[in-house]
């Protein structure tokens, strides 16, 4: 690495991403790719804008429309920087296929945030580029990562259990995903530890019916037969929460068959295919995986119990939201994607667990062209034994980075501030008798649809599934849906940094306005 070259190619780069920030409200939120040259509807003002900024380069732009605009070998001689990020590729070629998640106009899915503190952390850990699997291959990478996610783990106010100090500890992982399934693994090996490595066909693991799909991938992964991977219903009179009856008859039915329950998954935001719907609510508590009582079951049975808060475990930083995890201390480990709703660039999914030994007995390895002295010693921690992978970044850099340059307060009032907006949201929602909300919101996310005309519910499952692809198409926002009960359903989550109460309105006045022109008529 050139020192010199450096200086001067990432302020270049730096400036190219910071125009990009500034005129990031120009470019359509979800990618045209699929739009741009169909001509439809609503696309165009965007599109115009677009293709302008763009010098109209981009032509015929259709799922494989890289393939056809890039050389199908990397270049034999080198190309400048100049060339590469605003000539020929990156502005031209490389942004009209880019979906915009820090788009103050992006509300589909969870958001996925970024933040000048998260960027320079993920900065900073580039230029280093240690791999650090154990202590000794950066001892700094090791230690930070065990003091900041104590230091998160306070500020959630986690039982002490969950912290290094004790049997405990935090880690890094990329994702959510990765999160459930090293737990899932942990708590398999423990049971095959008591009861016999034949006993594998034998556990079963369970989750609510809107648990997110990374459960059942960690099942297959782990080798949980695929019928002892139980989905337990879930009622919408109980906002989608799992009953803890329902688990205890479960757990009593596996039983008496001569299985052995060996994990729960409880999420306090219920999530399914990526396609959310709270199930805590303000105005019901049944609306949340009851964890308290969840955990005690779990207890009596000997389970494992893991907690996923991927997206709402940023908001219990805020007293008055930390009630949601109240019976955390039932848990064996809690998940949550600071990447989603934190201000710390993706990924970083932080898990805890109350019993380390339990990751590390299932996913250490001991070669010898590995061994030291401190690892031999067991002075330390060697976060290769906590996860899949042997290789890992420095992340903890970027949450440190967030927490040192925003400080607690400000974290608190950026959740609350998106809190507030999405209440706007919904409130506006409320005044156009065209539409229903239809789930109770308690955090950021409006779960909202077009009513049913005469009630027809196929009828209006096809208006709000159109809906949703006249309003993407427009380019001006990005909504995403679900179905619950069989409903097709609207989802408008708040979440990314650069969004302001303008972005909220002018979200709603496209909403009105595609639904305007879907039912006919002058609207509300
Ligand atoms: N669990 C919940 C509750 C989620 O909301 C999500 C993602 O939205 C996930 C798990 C999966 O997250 P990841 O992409 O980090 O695996």
């Amino acid at each position: 690495m050139d020192a010199e070259q450096l200086r001067e190619h990432a302020h270049k780069m730096v400036d190219f991403i910071a125009d990009y920030y500034k005129s990031i409200e120009s470019f359509p939120v979800l990618s045209q790719v699929e739009f741009l040259d169909c001509g439809s509807r609503g696309a165009c003002s965007h599109r115009n804008l677009y293709l302008e900024s763009f010098n109209n380069c981009i032509v015929n732009v259709s799922p494989g429309y890289l393939n056809k605009l890039l050389p199908d070998s990397a270049p034999v001689h080198p190309e400048s920087l100049q060339n590469v990020l605003a000539g020929k590729y990156v502005q031209t070629k490389i942004l009209p296929g880019v979906t915009h998640w820090q788009s103050p106009e992006y509300f589909a899915y969870f958001p996925s945030n970024s933040s000048t503190a998260g960027f320079l952390g993920e900065m900073l850990s580039a230029g280093l580029n240690i791999v650090g699997f154990s202590w000794v291959t950066s001892p700094a990478a090791t230690e930070l990562e065990v003091i900041v996610l104590d230091w998160l783990a306070k500020m959630l106010k986690l039982p002490s259990d969950f912290l290094s100090q004790g049997q405990g500890g935090g880690v890094i992982q990329g994702t959510a995903s990765e999160a459930v399934l090293v737990v899932l693994l942990a708590a398999r090996d423990n049971f095959l530890r008591r009861f016999g490595k034949n006993s594998l066909p034998k556990l079963v693991a369970y989750a609510s019916d809107q648990a997110h799909a990374s459960m059942q991938k960690a099942c297959q992964i782990a080798g949980i037969h695929p019928e002892n991977c139980r989905v337990l219903r879930t009622e919408s009179s109980n906002n989608y929460s799992l009953s803890p009856s329902i688990l205890r008859e479960a757990i009593a039915k596996d039983v008496e068959a001569g299985l052995i329950p060996c994990f729960l998954s409880a999420t306090i935001v219920i999530n399914g295919s990526l396609a959310c719907y709270l199930q805590v609510g303000t105005t019901s508590s049944t609306a949340v995986d009851p964890l308290f009582e969840l955990g005690k079951i779990t207890k009596d049975n000997e389970m494992w119990h893991h907690v996923d808060a991927a997206y709402a475990g940023s908001a219990c930083i805020c007293p008055e939201y930390r009630h949601y995890i109240d019976g955390v201390e039932e848990a064996d480990s809690f998940n949550m994607n600071a990447h989603k709703w934190f201000l710390t660039n993706f990924d970083c999914s932080v898990l805890w667990v109350k019993d380390r030994n339990a990751l590390i007995q299932s996913l250490s390895t001991n070669p010898e062209y590995l061994k030291n002295k401190a690892s031999q010693g067991n002075m330390v921690v060697d976060y290769k034994d906590w996860q899949i992978p042997l290789g890992r970044r420095f992340r903890s850099l970027k949450l440190w980075m967030v927490l040192r340059l925003y400080g607690v307060e400000n974290l608190q009032s950026y959740i609350r501030n998106h809190i507030k907006l999405a209440k706007h949201f919904e409130e506006l929602v409320g005044l156009d008798q065209r539409f229903e909300i239809v789930a109770p919101r308690t955090f950021a996310l409006v779960c909202f649809r077009l009513r049913a005309p005469q009630n027809d519910e196929d009828c209006g499952n096809k208006l709000n599934k159109n809906l949703l692809e006249a309003v993407n198409a427009t380019g001006k926002i990005f909504i995403s849906h679900t179905v619950l009960s069989g409903k097709y359903i609207l989802r408008f989550a708040v979440g990314a940094p650069l969004t302001e109460e303008r972005h909220i309105e002018t979200a709603w006045k496209v909403l009105q306005e595609e639904a305007t022109a879907l039912l006919g008529g002058t609207g509300a």
